[in-house]
């Protein structure tokens, strides 16, 4: 059985709503005051023989899982980890998702992530002056920016190389990871964004 199905079958919903919401019994279901939207008349209800609750208020509804991750704005894997934590099951070590496939997989999300983060920061900061100011000419809007993730590579062979290294990944994660490139002379990476910025000659915006 997988993790999350062994947490669900193991917690049982009434009681662990029931510390959020005041809970009422009323044949085979409980009902409440909905935590999802405001009312005075409860007309969310939990429903102790199949796990769900459903609200016929707002609409709300699911499992466990849907409800700490709609109630605290989280992930699915967060809410695993709080319903895990809260009723001390203890969570799988690293070790039984150290398979080389998922740590590889995991290291280049990872790697992306940085180079997204660096790349906005690098338009919000002072260098982006001139990016943002192509952009707002373009008709770009700020949320527009802030929705597709722009960014901009530094004008720095190697600004997103080193903090790669920085953060511990090695040279066959930074050629893998698509974001490096090998020097072919000295040995060595830099940012591949810097290619694509000689391309298009001038401009140094790159969509991330
Ligand atoms: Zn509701």
């Amino acid at each position: 059985m997988d993790f999350a199905k062994q947490v669900k079958s193991s917690v049982d919903i009434v009681r662990f709503i029931g510390e959020y919401v005041r809970l009422k019994k009323a044949g085979t279901r409980y009902v409440g005051l909905c935590p999802f939207h405001t009312e005075k008349t409860p007309s969310f209800g939990v429903n102790a023989v199949h796990q769900f609750y459903k609200c016929f208020g707002c609409g709300a509804g699911g499992d466990i899982f849907k409800f700490v991750m709609e109630l605290e704005g989280v992930t699915f894997f967060e809410a695993l980890k709080t319903i895990a934590e809260r009723n001390g099951i203890p969570m799988p070590t690293r070790a039984e998702y150290s398979d080389p496939e998922t740590k590889q997989r995991a290291a280049l999300l990872k790697m992306h992530e940085i180079a997204a983060q660096l790349f906005q920061s690098n338009l919000n900061s002072s260098m982006g002056a001139h990016a943002r100011q192509y952009l707002e000419q373009r008709g770009v809007a700020a949320e527009h920016i802030a929705e597709f993730g722009l960014g901009l590579s530094a004008d720095s062979w190697e600004q997103l190389t080193k903090k790669l290294e920085q953060e511990g990944f090695s040279a066959e994660q930074l050629e893998f990871s698509g974001l490096s490139t090998r020097r072919q002379e000295s040995g060595g990476f830099y940012d591949r964004t810097c290619i694509a910025r000689k391309r298009v000659s001038g401009s140094s915006i790159a969509p991330f």
